[in-house]
Protein backbone atom coordinates (compact mmCIF):
# COMPACT_ATOMS: atom_id res chain seq x y z
CA UNK A 1 0.00 0.00 0.00
CA UNK A 2 1.17 3.44 -0.49
CA UNK A 3 1.33 6.92 1.45
CA UNK A 4 -0.87 6.81 4.35
CA UNK A 5 -3.39 10.25 4.01
CA UNK A 6 -5.37 12.49 6.53
CA UNK A 7 -7.70 13.06 3.71
CA UNK A 8 -8.20 11.68 0.05
CA UNK A 9 -10.46 13.36 -2.46
CA UNK A 10 -11.80 11.31 -5.23
CA UNK A 11 -12.69 13.88 -8.04
CA UNK A 12 -10.91 16.35 -9.74
CA UNK A 13 -14.09 18.40 -10.26
CA UNK A 14 -14.21 22.05 -9.02
CA UNK A 15 -15.76 20.72 -6.00
CA UNK A 16 -13.12 17.85 -5.09
CA UNK A 17 -10.07 20.92 -6.60
CA UNK A 18 -11.83 23.02 -4.10
CA UNK A 19 -12.19 20.92 -0.85
CA UNK A 20 -8.69 19.53 -1.43
CA UNK A 21 -7.69 23.08 -1.75
CA UNK A 22 -8.99 24.22 1.51
CA UNK A 23 -8.12 21.30 3.44
CA UNK A 24 -4.21 21.29 2.42
CA UNK A 25 -4.21 25.17 3.24
CA UNK A 26 -5.39 24.02 7.04
CA UNK A 27 -2.37 21.63 7.00
CA UNK A 28 -4.16 18.63 6.69
CA UNK A 29 -2.27 15.92 4.13
CA UNK A 30 -4.07 15.16 1.36
CA UNK A 31 -4.18 13.31 -2.00
CA UNK A 32 -6.63 14.79 -4.73
CA UNK A 33 -7.36 11.50 -6.95
CA UNK A 34 -8.95 12.45 -10.38
CA UNK A 35 -9.37 9.76 -13.29
CA UNK A 36 -8.90 12.34 -15.82
CA UNK A 37 -7.92 15.59 -15.90
CA UNK A 38 -8.15 18.34 -12.95
CA UNK A 39 -11.20 20.35 -14.22
CA UNK A 40 -13.88 17.39 -14.44
CA UNK A 41 -17.04 19.69 -16.51
CA UNK A 42 -14.85 22.92 -16.08
CA UNK A 43 -12.86 22.08 -18.24
CA UNK A 44 -11.13 24.11 -20.88
CA UNK A 45 -10.39 23.05 -24.51
CA UNK A 46 -8.06 25.23 -26.99
CA UNK A 47 -8.92 25.31 -30.27
CA UNK A 48 -6.78 27.49 -33.06
CA UNK A 49 -6.01 29.89 -30.44
CA UNK A 50 -9.33 30.48 -29.10
CA UNK A 51 -10.32 28.69 -24.99
CA UNK A 52 -13.87 26.32 -24.92
CA UNK A 53 -15.04 26.68 -21.61
CA UNK A 54 -16.83 23.49 -21.39
CA UNK A 55 -19.46 25.45 -19.01
CA UNK A 56 -20.02 29.09 -19.42
CA UNK A 57 -18.15 30.56 -16.24
CA UNK A 58 -20.68 33.05 -15.00
CA UNK A 59 -20.84 33.30 -11.17
CA UNK A 60 -24.31 34.01 -9.96
CA UNK A 61 -24.09 36.68 -6.72
CA UNK A 62 -20.60 36.49 -6.21
CA UNK A 63 -20.30 39.30 -3.38
CA UNK A 64 -22.45 36.46 -1.14
CA UNK A 65 -20.89 33.51 -2.61
CA UNK A 66 -18.71 30.75 -1.15
CA UNK A 67 -16.21 30.79 -4.26
CA UNK A 68 -15.60 34.81 -2.27
CA UNK A 69 -15.30 32.74 1.13
CA UNK A 70 -12.27 30.46 -0.63
CA UNK A 71 -11.13 33.24 -2.63
CA UNK A 72 -10.84 35.32 0.70
CA UNK A 73 -9.53 32.44 2.92
CA UNK A 74 -6.94 30.94 0.39
CA UNK A 75 -6.05 34.28 -0.79
CA UNK A 76 -7.34 33.14 -4.39
CA UNK A 77 -5.94 35.97 -7.49
CA UNK A 78 -9.42 36.01 -9.30
CA UNK A 79 -9.48 38.53 -11.91
CA UNK A 80 -13.23 39.29 -11.45
CA UNK A 81 -14.96 40.99 -14.86
CA UNK A 82 -18.75 42.31 -13.94
CA UNK A 83 -21.32 41.47 -16.40
CA UNK A 84 -23.10 44.98 -17.67
CA UNK A 85 -26.50 44.72 -17.07
CA UNK A 86 -27.05 47.75 -19.76
CA UNK A 87 -26.21 45.33 -22.33
CA UNK A 88 -28.32 42.34 -21.47
CA UNK A 89 -31.20 41.78 -23.71
CA UNK A 90 -34.15 40.07 -23.84
CA UNK A 91 -35.19 39.04 -27.82
CA UNK A 92 -39.17 38.78 -27.80
CA UNK A 93 -39.37 37.82 -31.12
CA UNK A 94 -40.61 41.73 -32.94
CA UNK A 95 -37.81 43.51 -30.90
CA UNK A 96 -35.34 43.65 -28.22
CA UNK A 97 -35.87 44.76 -24.97
CA UNK A 98 -33.87 45.11 -21.55
CA UNK A 99 -33.48 42.31 -18.90
CA UNK A 100 -35.06 44.07 -15.76
CA UNK A 101 -31.62 43.06 -13.75
CA UNK A 102 -31.86 46.25 -12.20
CA UNK A 103 -34.05 49.37 -11.35
CA UNK A 104 -32.95 51.05 -14.72
CA UNK A 105 -33.86 47.85 -17.21
CA UNK A 106 -37.27 47.56 -14.97
CA UNK A 107 -38.02 50.46 -15.47
CA UNK A 108 -37.25 50.24 -19.55
CA UNK A 109 -38.23 46.80 -20.21
CA UNK A 110 -41.23 46.06 -22.36
CA UNK A 111 -41.48 42.29 -21.14
CA UNK A 112 -43.57 44.04 -18.31
CA UNK A 113 -45.90 46.02 -20.33
CA UNK A 114 -47.10 48.87 -18.11
CA UNK A 115 -45.92 50.94 -14.72
CA UNK A 116 -48.88 49.03 -13.16
CA UNK A 117 -46.90 45.45 -13.71
CA UNK A 118 -43.49 47.38 -13.14
CA UNK A 119 -44.54 48.40 -9.59
CA UNK A 120 -46.34 44.92 -9.13
CA UNK A 121 -42.89 43.02 -9.72
CA UNK A 122 -40.90 45.33 -7.63
CA UNK A 123 -43.47 44.28 -5.01
CA UNK A 124 -42.74 40.74 -5.16
CA UNK A 125 -38.87 41.66 -5.00
CA UNK A 126 -39.51 43.30 -2.36
CA UNK A 127 -41.39 41.03 -0.31
CA UNK A 128 -39.00 38.53 -1.07
CA UNK A 129 -36.10 40.49 0.26
CA UNK A 130 -38.30 40.14 3.24
CA UNK A 131 -38.53 37.11 3.46
CA UNK A 132 -42.28 37.40 3.34
CA UNK A 133 -42.54 35.06 -0.13
CA UNK A 134 -40.80 31.70 1.16
CA UNK A 135 -42.03 29.00 -0.81
CA UNK A 136 -42.51 25.39 0.32
CA UNK A 137 -40.77 22.95 -0.43
CA UNK A 138 -43.88 20.86 -1.77
CA UNK A 139 -44.88 23.99 -3.93
CA UNK A 140 -43.71 23.79 -7.14
CA UNK A 141 -43.34 27.89 -8.22
CA UNK A 142 -45.72 27.85 -10.66
CA UNK A 143 -48.62 26.91 -8.42
CA UNK A 144 -47.29 29.18 -5.63
CA UNK A 145 -47.49 31.76 -8.14
CA UNK A 146 -51.00 30.48 -8.97
CA UNK A 147 -52.13 30.36 -5.40
CA UNK A 148 -51.34 33.42 -4.12
CA UNK A 149 -52.87 35.23 -7.57
CA UNK A 150 -49.87 36.69 -8.60
CA UNK A 151 -50.17 39.20 -11.65
CA UNK A 152 -49.74 37.49 -14.56
CA UNK A 153 -47.03 39.42 -16.07
CA UNK A 154 -45.43 39.10 -13.27
CA UNK A 155 -45.57 35.56 -12.99
CA UNK A 156 -44.46 35.29 -16.33
CA UNK A 157 -41.52 37.40 -15.70
CA UNK A 158 -40.43 35.43 -12.71
CA UNK A 159 -40.48 32.10 -14.64
CA UNK A 160 -38.92 34.20 -17.29
CA UNK A 161 -36.30 35.29 -14.82
CA UNK A 162 -36.15 31.33 -13.23
CA UNK A 163 -35.56 29.69 -16.75
CA UNK A 164 -32.31 31.55 -17.49
CA UNK A 165 -30.85 31.03 -13.84
CA UNK A 166 -31.78 27.38 -13.46
CA UNK A 167 -30.90 26.74 -16.89
CA UNK A 168 -34.77 24.88 -17.81
CA UNK A 169 -37.21 25.35 -20.38
CA UNK A 170 -39.38 23.99 -17.65
CA UNK A 171 -39.37 26.76 -14.89
CA UNK A 172 -42.15 25.70 -13.47
CA UNK A 173 -40.85 23.01 -11.90
CA UNK A 174 -38.83 24.43 -9.66
CA UNK A 175 -39.72 23.75 -6.02
CA UNK A 176 -41.22 27.37 -4.62
CA UNK A 177 -38.77 27.38 -1.16
CA UNK A 178 -35.73 27.01 -3.46
CA UNK A 179 -36.35 29.73 -5.98
CA UNK A 180 -37.74 32.28 -3.43
CA UNK A 181 -34.23 31.43 -1.24
CA UNK A 182 -32.17 31.63 -4.74
CA UNK A 183 -34.11 34.95 -5.54
CA UNK A 184 -33.54 36.35 -1.90
CA UNK A 185 -29.49 35.85 -2.07
CA UNK A 186 -29.36 37.40 -5.86
CA UNK A 187 -31.80 40.27 -5.15
CA UNK A 188 -29.65 41.20 -2.26
CA UNK A 189 -26.15 40.89 -3.97
CA UNK A 190 -24.71 44.32 -5.55
CA UNK A 191 -22.62 41.95 -8.15
CA UNK A 192 -25.90 39.44 -9.64
CA UNK A 193 -23.75 38.24 -12.32
CA UNK A 194 -19.74 38.16 -13.15
CA UNK A 195 -17.05 36.43 -14.97
CA UNK A 196 -13.94 35.47 -14.68
CA UNK A 197 -10.66 36.46 -16.75
CA UNK A 198 -8.88 33.78 -18.03
CA UNK A 199 -11.98 31.26 -17.52
CA UNK A 200 -12.95 28.37 -15.42
CA UNK A 201 -9.09 27.26 -16.32
CA UNK A 202 -7.23 30.41 -13.70
CA UNK A 203 -9.53 29.56 -11.39
CA UNK A 204 -8.21 25.61 -11.22
CA UNK A 205 -4.98 27.13 -11.61
CA UNK A 206 -5.53 28.91 -8.66
CA UNK A 207 -6.67 25.80 -6.27
CA UNK A 208 -3.59 24.17 -7.77
CA UNK A 209 -1.47 26.43 -6.90
CA UNK A 210 -2.41 26.59 -2.99
CA UNK A 211 -2.99 22.86 -3.22
CA UNK A 212 0.91 22.56 -4.11
CA UNK A 213 2.50 25.05 -2.23
CA UNK A 214 1.24 23.07 0.93
CA UNK A 215 2.45 20.15 -0.47
CA UNK A 216 -0.35 18.53 -1.14
CA UNK A 217 -0.59 15.50 -3.68
CA UNK A 218 -2.33 15.21 -6.74
CA UNK A 219 -2.70 12.08 -8.57
CA UNK A 220 -4.31 12.24 -12.25
CA UNK A 221 -5.36 9.07 -14.10
CA UNK A 222 -6.16 7.88 -11.17
CA UNK A 223 -9.51 6.24 -11.46
CA UNK A 224 -10.63 4.23 -8.62
CA UNK A 225 -12.53 1.16 -9.18
CA UNK A 226 -12.92 -0.09 -5.44
CA UNK A 227 -13.26 1.02 -2.09
CA UNK A 228 -12.37 -1.04 0.68
CA UNK A 229 -14.76 -0.49 4.09
CA UNK A 230 -14.46 -2.11 7.56
CA UNK A 231 -17.16 -2.04 9.81
CA UNK A 232 -18.50 1.96 9.72
CA UNK A 233 -15.28 2.88 7.58
CA UNK A 234 -13.91 3.54 4.83
CA UNK A 235 -9.98 2.66 4.55
CA UNK A 236 -8.87 2.88 1.48
CA UNK A 237 -9.54 3.35 -2.32
CA UNK A 238 -7.97 1.20 -4.96
CA UNK A 239 -6.92 1.90 -8.88
CA UNK A 240 -5.79 -1.13 -11.00
CA UNK A 241 -2.71 -1.06 -10.19
CA UNK A 242 -2.55 1.12 -6.63
CA UNK A 243 -4.19 1.39 -2.96
CA UNK A 244 -4.40 4.71 -1.23
CA UNK A 245 -5.42 4.45 2.60
CA UNK A 246 -6.81 7.74 4.33
CA UNK A 247 -8.37 8.85 8.03
CA UNK A 248 -11.38 10.54 5.90
CA UNK A 249 -12.74 10.39 2.41
CA UNK A 250 -14.38 12.73 0.19
CA UNK A 251 -16.13 11.36 -2.72
CA UNK A 252 -16.87 14.66 -5.43
CA UNK A 253 -18.15 12.06 -7.89
CA UNK A 254 -21.27 11.93 -9.53
CA UNK A 255 -24.26 9.25 -7.99
CA UNK A 256 -23.61 7.20 -11.02
CA UNK A 257 -19.89 6.87 -10.18
CA UNK A 258 -20.51 6.59 -6.99
CA UNK A 259 -23.13 3.37 -7.08
CA UNK A 260 -20.63 1.17 -8.73
CA UNK A 261 -18.12 2.19 -6.52
CA UNK A 262 -19.84 1.35 -3.39
CA UNK A 263 -21.32 -1.94 -5.13
CA UNK A 264 -22.31 -4.39 -1.83
CA UNK A 265 -22.71 -1.50 0.62
CA UNK A 266 -25.24 0.78 2.34
CA UNK A 267 -24.14 3.23 0.02
CA UNK A 268 -25.21 1.64 -3.24
CA UNK A 269 -28.64 1.49 -1.10
CA UNK A 270 -28.56 5.08 -0.14
CA UNK A 271 -27.18 6.59 -3.33
CA UNK A 272 -28.95 4.89 -5.66
CA UNK A 273 -32.32 7.05 -5.58
CA UNK A 274 -29.85 9.85 -6.48
CA UNK A 275 -28.18 8.25 -9.26
CA UNK A 276 -32.24 7.87 -10.79
CA UNK A 277 -32.82 11.78 -11.04
CA UNK A 278 -32.40 13.25 -14.49
CA UNK A 279 -30.01 16.36 -14.29
CA UNK A 280 -30.29 19.55 -16.16
CA UNK A 281 -28.96 19.15 -19.56
CA UNK A 282 -27.96 21.60 -22.54
CA UNK A 283 -26.89 22.02 -26.20
CA UNK A 284 -24.36 24.16 -26.32
CA UNK A 285 -22.77 25.79 -29.75
CA UNK A 286 -19.99 28.28 -29.34
CA UNK A 287 -18.44 30.30 -32.79
CA UNK A 288 -14.70 31.70 -32.64
CA UNK A 289 -14.71 33.94 -34.83
CA UNK A 290 -11.61 35.80 -36.74
CA UNK A 291 -13.08 39.54 -36.04
CA UNK A 292 -14.90 41.04 -33.65
CA UNK A 293 -18.62 41.89 -34.71
CA UNK A 294 -19.52 44.57 -32.69
CA UNK A 295 -23.55 44.70 -31.21
CA UNK A 296 -25.16 46.39 -28.56
CA UNK A 297 -25.74 43.26 -26.36
CA UNK A 298 -23.56 40.94 -24.62
CA UNK A 299 -26.24 38.63 -23.25
CA UNK A 300 -29.20 37.56 -25.70
CA UNK A 301 -32.06 35.41 -24.18
CA UNK A 302 -34.42 34.56 -26.81
CA UNK A 303 -37.26 33.88 -24.61
CA UNK A 304 -40.05 31.92 -27.05
CA UNK A 305 -37.03 29.37 -27.77
CA UNK A 306 -35.45 29.28 -24.52
CA UNK A 307 -31.76 29.95 -25.65
CA UNK A 308 -29.30 32.38 -25.08
CA UNK A 309 -26.00 34.11 -26.94
CA UNK A 310 -23.12 35.27 -24.02
CA UNK A 311 -20.45 37.61 -25.93
CA UNK A 312 -17.89 35.28 -23.59
CA UNK A 313 -14.56 37.35 -25.51
CA UNK A 314 -16.61 40.87 -24.32
CA UNK A 315 -16.12 40.15 -20.67
CA UNK A 316 -12.52 37.78 -21.22
CA UNK A 317 -10.63 39.11 -23.89
CA UNK A 318 -7.76 36.14 -23.11
CA UNK A 319 -9.74 33.02 -24.86
CA UNK A 320 -9.59 34.90 -28.00
CA UNK A 321 -6.31 35.50 -30.51
CA UNK A 322 -5.72 39.30 -30.87
CA UNK A 323 -9.71 41.02 -32.50
CA UNK A 324 -11.13 37.53 -32.18
CA UNK A 325 -14.97 36.94 -30.74
CA UNK A 326 -16.16 33.85 -28.88
CA UNK A 327 -19.78 33.52 -28.88
CA UNK A 328 -21.68 30.77 -27.34
CA UNK A 329 -25.13 29.76 -27.41
CA UNK A 330 -26.99 27.95 -24.91
CA UNK A 331 -30.27 26.05 -25.18
CA UNK A 332 -32.01 24.08 -22.65
CA UNK A 333 -33.46 20.50 -23.19
CA UNK A 334 -36.17 18.70 -21.56
CA UNK A 335 -35.45 14.88 -20.27
CA UNK A 336 -37.69 13.80 -23.88
CA UNK A 337 -35.37 16.26 -26.07
CA UNK A 338 -32.07 14.19 -25.01
CA UNK A 339 -30.41 12.09 -27.52
CA UNK A 340 -33.24 13.04 -30.32
CA UNK A 341 -31.55 13.68 -33.65
CA UNK A 342 -34.25 15.69 -34.93
CA UNK A 343 -34.74 17.71 -31.67
CA UNK A 344 -30.97 18.40 -31.73
CA UNK A 345 -31.05 19.01 -35.33
CA UNK A 346 -34.11 21.63 -35.00
CA UNK A 347 -32.20 23.38 -32.52
CA UNK A 348 -29.32 23.57 -34.31
CA UNK A 349 -30.77 25.55 -36.99
CA UNK A 350 -32.71 27.88 -34.68
CA UNK A 351 -29.43 28.27 -32.88
CA UNK A 352 -27.75 29.79 -36.28
CA UNK A 353 -30.87 31.53 -37.09
CA UNK A 354 -30.49 33.44 -33.53
CA UNK A 355 -26.62 33.64 -34.90
CA UNK A 356 -27.74 35.73 -38.24
CA UNK A 357 -30.18 37.81 -36.38
CA UNK A 358 -27.91 39.32 -33.98
CA UNK A 359 -24.22 38.20 -35.47
CA UNK A 360 -25.20 38.93 -38.95
CA UNK A 361 -22.12 38.11 -41.00
CA UNK A 362 -21.06 35.47 -38.61
CA UNK A 363 -20.22 33.01 -41.02
CA UNK A 364 -18.01 34.81 -43.00
CA UNK A 365 -16.15 35.35 -39.74
CA UNK A 366 -16.42 31.60 -38.68
CA UNK A 367 -12.77 29.78 -37.70
CA UNK A 368 -13.57 27.18 -35.37
CA UNK A 369 -17.22 25.62 -34.32
CA UNK A 370 -18.06 23.69 -31.31
CA UNK A 371 -20.80 21.89 -30.26
CA UNK A 372 -22.46 19.61 -27.63
CA UNK A 373 -25.08 18.00 -27.90
CA UNK A 374 -25.82 17.21 -24.36
CA UNK A 375 -23.91 18.82 -21.79
CA UNK A 376 -24.36 18.69 -18.29
CA UNK A 377 -25.12 21.76 -16.61
CA UNK A 378 -25.88 20.10 -13.41
CA UNK A 379 -25.95 16.29 -12.62
CA UNK A 380 -29.23 16.90 -10.05
CA UNK A 381 -32.36 18.86 -11.95
CA UNK A 382 -33.34 21.35 -9.49
CA UNK A 383 -36.93 20.38 -9.97
CA UNK A 384 -40.39 19.58 -8.16
CA UNK A 385 -40.16 15.20 -7.58
CA UNK A 386 -35.85 14.96 -7.29
CA UNK A 387 -33.72 16.35 -4.18
CA UNK A 388 -30.34 16.76 -3.84
CA UNK A 389 -27.71 14.28 -2.18
CA UNK A 390 -26.66 14.91 1.29
CA UNK A 391 -23.07 15.40 2.15
CA UNK A 392 -23.01 12.44 4.44
CA UNK A 393 -24.94 9.32 5.12
CA UNK A 394 -25.14 7.88 9.00
CA UNK A 395 -23.35 4.54 7.54
CA UNK A 396 -20.07 5.59 7.33
CA UNK A 397 -18.47 7.60 9.43
CA UNK A 398 -15.35 8.98 7.43
CA UNK A 399 -17.13 9.34 4.31
CA UNK A 400 -18.36 12.41 2.97
CA UNK A 401 -19.41 13.98 -0.35
CA UNK A 402 -19.43 17.12 -2.51
CA UNK A 403 -20.58 18.30 -5.85
CA UNK A 404 -23.23 20.01 -7.76
CA UNK A 405 -25.23 17.21 -7.22
CA UNK A 406 -25.60 17.43 -3.10
CA UNK A 407 -27.26 19.71 -1.21
CA UNK A 408 -25.69 23.32 -0.64
CA UNK A 409 -25.89 27.15 -1.61
CA UNK A 410 -27.35 28.46 -4.53
CA UNK A 411 -27.10 26.32 -8.24
CA UNK A 412 -24.52 25.01 -10.78
CA UNK A 413 -21.30 25.67 -9.46
CA UNK A 414 -22.13 27.72 -6.41
CA UNK A 415 -23.35 23.76 -5.08
CA UNK A 416 -20.28 22.43 -5.97
CA UNK A 417 -17.96 25.11 -3.75
CA UNK A 418 -20.65 25.24 -1.28
CA UNK A 419 -21.02 20.89 -0.72
CA UNK A 420 -17.30 21.20 -0.78
CA UNK A 421 -16.64 23.95 1.94
CA UNK A 422 -19.33 21.93 4.15
CA UNK A 423 -17.84 18.63 3.64
CA UNK A 424 -14.55 20.22 4.44
CA UNK A 425 -15.55 21.88 7.44
CA UNK A 426 -17.33 19.21 8.41
CA UNK A 427 -13.70 17.31 8.74
CA UNK A 428 -11.98 19.87 10.60
CA UNK A 429 -14.48 20.18 12.86
CA UNK A 430 -14.39 16.43 13.54
CA UNK A 431 -10.74 16.35 13.98
CA UNK A 432 -10.50 19.13 16.46
CA UNK A 433 -8.65 21.16 13.90
CA UNK A 434 -11.65 24.18 13.96
CA UNK A 435 -10.76 27.91 15.47
CA UNK A 436 -13.39 30.00 16.76
CA UNK A 437 -13.17 32.05 13.12
CA UNK A 438 -13.44 29.45 11.12
CA UNK A 439 -16.45 28.57 12.86
CA UNK A 440 -17.85 31.86 12.75
CA UNK A 441 -17.08 32.22 9.07
CA UNK A 442 -18.69 28.63 8.53
CA UNK A 443 -22.20 29.74 10.71
CA UNK A 444 -22.09 32.83 8.27
CA UNK A 445 -22.66 30.39 4.98
C1 LIG B 1 -22.66 24.05 -20.68
C2 LIG B 1 -22.46 24.35 -19.25
C3 LIG B 1 -22.61 25.66 -18.80
C4 LIG B 1 -22.40 25.94 -17.45
N1 LIG B 1 -22.48 27.22 -17.04
C5 LIG B 1 -22.23 27.53 -15.76
C6 LIG B 1 -22.24 28.87 -15.33
O1 LIG B 1 -22.43 29.80 -16.11
N2 LIG B 1 -22.04 29.13 -14.01
C7 LIG B 1 -21.80 28.13 -13.11
O2 LIG B 1 -21.64 28.42 -11.92
N3 LIG B 1 -21.77 26.84 -13.50
C8 LIG B 1 -21.98 26.52 -14.81
N4 LIG B 1 -21.94 25.22 -15.20
C9 LIG B 1 -21.87 24.17 -14.17
C10 LIG B 1 -20.45 23.87 -13.70
O3 LIG B 1 -19.61 23.65 -14.80
C11 LIG B 1 -20.57 22.60 -12.83
O4 LIG B 1 -21.50 22.85 -11.78
C12 LIG B 1 -19.26 22.21 -12.18
O5 LIG B 1 -18.19 22.21 -13.11
C13 LIG B 1 -19.41 20.83 -11.52
O6 LIG B 1 -18.21 20.48 -10.84
P1 LIG B 1 -18.14 19.22 -9.87
O7 LIG B 1 -16.78 19.15 -9.33
O8 LIG B 1 -19.28 19.33 -8.91
O9 LIG B 1 -18.45 17.95 -10.78
P2 LIG B 1 -17.61 17.34 -12.02
O10 LIG B 1 -17.02 18.44 -12.82
O11 LIG B 1 -18.53 16.40 -12.71
O12 LIG B 1 -16.43 16.55 -11.32
C14 LIG B 1 -16.44 15.17 -11.06
C15 LIG B 1 -15.01 14.65 -11.30
O13 LIG B 1 -14.92 13.30 -10.82
C16 LIG B 1 -14.10 12.57 -11.70
N5 LIG B 1 -14.37 11.13 -11.50
C17 LIG B 1 -15.53 10.45 -11.76
N6 LIG B 1 -15.39 9.16 -11.43
C18 LIG B 1 -14.14 9.01 -10.93
C19 LIG B 1 -13.41 7.89 -10.40
N7 LIG B 1 -13.95 6.68 -10.35
N8 LIG B 1 -12.13 8.08 -9.97
C20 LIG B 1 -11.55 9.32 -10.02
N9 LIG B 1 -12.22 10.42 -10.52
C21 LIG B 1 -13.48 10.26 -10.97
C22 LIG B 1 -14.51 13.11 -13.08
O14 LIG B 1 -13.54 12.83 -14.07
C23 LIG B 1 -14.63 14.61 -12.77
O15 LIG B 1 -13.40 15.29 -12.96
C24 LIG B 1 -22.10 24.89 -16.55
C25 LIG B 1 -21.93 23.57 -17.01
C26 LIG B 1 -22.10 23.31 -18.34
C27 LIG B 1 -21.89 21.90 -18.82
Amino acid sequence: MSEHFDVIVVGGGIAGLSASAYLSRKQKKVALLERAVIGGRAVTIRVKGFSFNFGAHAIYGRDTSVLRTFEQELGLHIDWRDFNPNKAHYDLGAEMTPVPVNIHGLFRTKILAGMTHKIAFAYEVLRTLLRLEQGHPHISIKQWLEQHDTDEDVKEMMLTLGSSNFFTSEPEQIPSDVFFNYYRRLFLSTKPVSYIGGGWQSLIDEFLRVIEANEGTIVTKCKIEQVQVDGDRVVSVRTADAEYSADEFVFAIPPKALVGLFEGTHIEHAVKQYDRYSPTTVVVYDIGLKQRIEVPYTYINDVENHMFITDISYYDTTCVPDGGQLLQATAYLTQADIGNKEVFQSIKEKIEHMYDKHFSGWREQLVVPRVSQRAVVQEIACRMNQQAMPIFFPDYRNLFFCGDWCEGQGQLSELSFSSAYEAANLILQKRGDFSEKDKTVWQKQ
